[in-house]
């Protein structure tokens, strides 16, 4: 096919159900322009004449369901047309939610609850994005839930979140964030603190529930869960848990029969367990590459993204003026406990954090709960189920004046003095 080409455009014909797929080589971008037809980038319709930019390392797939042709200037590590892809079964997919969705509507009853699962590298962020846009282009409003702490589409990593849909994921951009609800997880595998993870799974549960109570378009337009890669063990439990703190009606299994099986015997006969091909134009994330993206997201967070910049404050805090906690001790063999106490009691405990020097490059999240009602048991509990305000990266710490410098995205003061602390950490190279 069309090789590398470094300024002159290369130009692809499309047949109908074929769908173009690029990579973006390291430190280079790419344009996309649609010359003639209709394309659509992950369920977002593609503007003709409109030139779509594409940074370093981005894996794209521009599908036509007519036909089409685009054009891709700048360096592509790769580039090829292929016309096996498992759209059909993606559209037919949502169609059948659709029709849920219709049901549900004359019935009076709730829309489609829909869990994306399936091990790591299988496109499962890209179906639950597909799904959304679909929906939301029929007018729908769909939630997104997004429970992968390692890779959130949503917030910063090492969190779990809710984001109302109200329009089709930008070409270049997905989802607008405006307004999500974001709880603290602090690390990007639930596997550091399972008994945390499930808790907030089950939080978002609820404030789902309450949202869909009130708000009839929400509860018509159901909701779609992305989930970890990490799917044996207390990861697999976990997915059972979402499942029934979510009472999700549908669980789409992408690429792993025995999954698919293990799901289909544990979960109540009337949730639909259905497994979906992934498609072969997934590709697979080193390590590595999962890190710049993690880092990536926290940088857009402070910073801004492309079009948008953001100029994030710079600040001293006084350790005095601020309570930082880490959530969950180290936990310790049973036979250690205190009498009555039990693994989960350690799990979910607040630790105080002594500020010193080891701060430096952690993020924090900034909590929501109430600085008064903390301190008693019952405050206590609120930290953890409270939504988190923001986060900030400390950048430095002087333990003689007892200060810690912080970046933040608004200027001081901080709207509110519980911190918790991430194993994450972010090194400004501003
Ligand atoms: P994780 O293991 O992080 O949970 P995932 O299963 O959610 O991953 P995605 O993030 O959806 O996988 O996809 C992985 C990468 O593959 C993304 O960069 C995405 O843009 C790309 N991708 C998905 N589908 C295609 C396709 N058909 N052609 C080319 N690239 C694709």
């Amino acid at each position: 096919g069309a090789g590398t080409s470094a300024s002159s455009g290369v130009r692809f014909e499309l047949e109908k159900e074929t769908e173009l797929r690029f990579e973006v080589e390291s430190g280079e971008k790419v344009q996309l322009e649609l010359l003639s037809g209709l394309a659509e980038v992950f369920g977002s319709e593609l503007n003709r004449n409109k030139k779509y930019t594409f940074g370093p390392g981005s894996k794209i797939a521009v599908f036509t369901w007519q036909g089409c042709t685009v054009c891709l200037t700048g360096k592509t590590e790769v580039a090829y047309v292929s016309r096996d892809t498992p759209m059909l079964l993606y559209l037919n997919t949502h169609a059948a939610l659709e029709q849920m969705r219709q049901q549900a509507e004359r019935d009076n009853e709730r829309g489609p609850r829909v869990m994306v699962v399936g091990p790591t590298d299988v496109g499962k962020s890209t179906v639950c994005r597909l799904l959304l846009s679909y929906a939301v282009r029929l007018g729908r409003r769909p939630t997104l839930v997004e429970l992968d702490v390692g890779q959130s589409g949503v917030s910063v990593p090492g969190t779990v979140s809710a984001l109302c849909i109200e329009r089709p994921a930008d070409v270049e951009e997905g989802f607008s964030v405006q307004a999500p609800l974001v709880y603290h997880f602090g690390s990007t595998t639930p596997g550091t603190n399972i008994k945390l993870y499930n808790k907030l799974t089950s939080c978002l549960a609820e404030v789902f529930s309450q949202r869909c109570e009130v708000n009839r378009k929400a509860s018509v337009g159901g909701c779609v869960i992305n989930t970890c890669g990490w799917v044996k063990g207390s990861g697999y439990q976990a997915l059972v848990h979402c499942a029934s703190a979510f009472e999700v009606d549908v669980v789409l299994v992408l690429d792993q029969e025995r999954l698919y099986n293990e799901l289909k015997r544990d979960l109540p006969h009337f949730v639909k367990v259905v497994l979906l091909p992934k498609s072969g134009g997934v590709v697979e994330r080193s390590k590595a590459c999962r890190r710049d993206t993690r880092d990536e997201k926290i940088r857009e967070y402070f910073y801004g993204f492309r079009g948008v910049s953001f100029y994030p404050h710079a600040f001293d805090v006084r350790f005095s003026d601020v309570r930082i906690y880490k959530i969950g001790a180290p936990s310790i063999p049973d036979s250690c406990l205190p009498l009555g106490m039990s693994q989960d009691d350690t799990q979910l405990k607040l630790v105080p954090v002594t500020p010193g020097r080891d701060l430096t490059h952690h993020v924090l999240s900034v909590s929501c709960a109430d600085d008064e009602g903390e301190g008693g048991a019952g405050g206590r509990r609120g930290v953890l189920e409270s939504p988190v305000c923001g986060f900030i990266v400390v950048t430095a710490v002087d333990t003689q004046a007892q200060v810690m410098t912080v970046l933040s995205p608004a200027p001081r003061p901080l709207p509110r003095h519980t911190l918790l602390i991430m194993d994450i950490r972010f090194i400004d190279l501003k």
